[in-house]
């Protein structure tokens, strides 16, 4: 057995807690478990307990055997002399205090349900994508929402403490950090860090300065990529290449190195050379991205903002020198959607709420709502379970689960696994 189990059980009082008595015999009943404490020192603080006709109140400690309480060090801590109870599966061992009183001890071994121990070890060693699945359906709807919901929040405050450090780089510049975000997601996941070095070597304000000029911001853009170095048969590189140099040299700007960028096993819509035009053409479209998003109230008028054609030379070309047949490169739905999802939500969320502006909160969550699910691996493992996500709001709920819950076993703070080992 695992100690966190043991804490779940005194924390919920999943134990048969009749005729309780400590391990040398006094009657003993618990008024409060106290609050788990996820720091240094005892495991629940403030418990209160009467034993043997006295109630003490301080801190509890637990440990699946007694003489633990030695071996993780408590015998020469002070921060542990205020314990009053120690709760164990097994006292192997007395455990006394630096002044040599013993100190009381409740086992809980023979008092804990052997449904709810199999049920532990099933959701622990299960290898199964969800461990719960064989649970999971039968966990009341408002149990399953409600939870969703919580998660839903929860990944939208990690997402802004991402936006938090990036504003800090940028002095809380608000469109300059929102450039870098928007950057690294055109990248998805293969040319993430590429694109966000672009956006760290190219600051926004260079290319407001001439985001007039499309072919201008090309230059910029594919020049500071390292993309322009070598020798073009087709004009239109070259050109670019002439104008960065100018560029180059005004600004003083060092490229990145080319290799950075990744075409390997990539449709060539997505190849980086595609992504890079698409994100010049918006830039030129505007450079206040940011502000224009504050001022939209619908879907649609967001997506209006980002539906973008690129320069005439890539209407026929997926990279340099290379003509391909005419095709429009706009952003395609599914790309647009997820750079609304992890961009534009999670920064309209965060500056609402360093603004105390709660529409603009709850506006991000209703384009949540609106917009369709991703699709991918885990979502396709929730719908076998039967828990199909409807929209981008449940979807981003169920990743999250996924990913921070379930993968890492943490099914003892979830509100499925706390239903289940009722
Ligand atoms: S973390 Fe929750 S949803 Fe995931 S397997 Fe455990 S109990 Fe089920």
């Amino acid at each position: 057995m695992h100690e966190s189990f043991l804490h779940f059980l005194w924390q919920w009082r999943r134990f048969d807690a009749r005729d309780l008595r400590s391990t040398e015999g006094q009657p003993l009943r618990i008024e409060r478990q106290g609050i788990k404490n996820t720091h240094a020192g005892p495991d629940f603080f403030n418990a209160q307990v009467w034993i043997d006709n006295t109630r003490w109140a301080g801190n509890v400690e637990l440990h699946v055997r007694s003489s633990e309480w030695h071996a993780h060090g408590h015998s020469d801590d002070p921060a542990y002399d205020n314990v009053v109870l120690h709760v164990v599966l097994d006292e192997d061992r007395p455990v006394v205090r630096q002044n040599g009183e013993r100190i009381p001890c409740l086992e809980l071994k023979g008092r804990i349900p052997e449904h709810l121990t199999l049920i532990w070890q099933q959701l622990e060693y299960e290898r199964q994508q969800i461990p719960c699945a064989d649970f999971f359906l039968k966990i009341p709807h408002i149990i399953r929402f409600n939870w969703l919901d919580r998660l839903l929040i929860e990944r939208l405050e990690q997402k802004t403490l991402v936006i938090a450090q990036i504003l800090e780089r940028h002095q809380r510049h608000w469109e300059a950090a929102f450039y870098e975000l928007l950057a690294r997601n055109f990248g998805l996941k293969v040319n993430a860090e590429p694109f966000e070095t672009l956006a760290r070597q190219l600051p926004l304000n260079i290319v407001a300065r001439h985001k007039n000029n499309l072919m201008q911001v090309e230059a910029l853009v594919f020049g500071q990529a390292g993309l322009l170095d070598g020798e073009w048969a087709d004009e239109y590189p070259k050109a670019l290449a002439r104008e960065y140099r100018h560029l180059r040299r005004k600004f003083n700007l060092t490229p990145m190195e080319a290799a950075q960028w990744k075409f390997l096993r990539l449709r060539p819509a997505n190849f980086p050379t595609v992504r890079l035009a698409q994100f010049a053409a918006l830039l030129h479209c505007s450079v206040n991205l940011f502000s224009k998003i504050l001022e939209m109230n619908n879907l649609r008028d967001l997506e209006h903002l980002f539906d973008v054609e690129v320069s005439d030379y890539w209407l026929t070309h997926f990279r340099f020198d290379k003509a391909s047949v005419k095709r429009p490169k706009r952003l395609g739905r599914d790309f647009l959607h997820l750079l609304f999802i992890n961009t534009i939500v999670p920064f309209l969320f965060h500056y609402g709420k360093e603004n105390a502006r709660d529409d603009l909160q709850k506006r991000a969550l209703e384009w949540l709502e609106h917009l369709p699910p991703e699709t991918n691996a885990i979502l396709d493992d929730w719908a076998n379970l039967g828990q199909t996500a409807r929209n981008a709001y449940q979807s981003q709920a169920l990743i999250h689960l996924k990913t921070h819950y379930c993968d890492q076993r943490r099914c003892l703070e979830c509100a499925i696994g706390n239903s289940i080992l009722k």
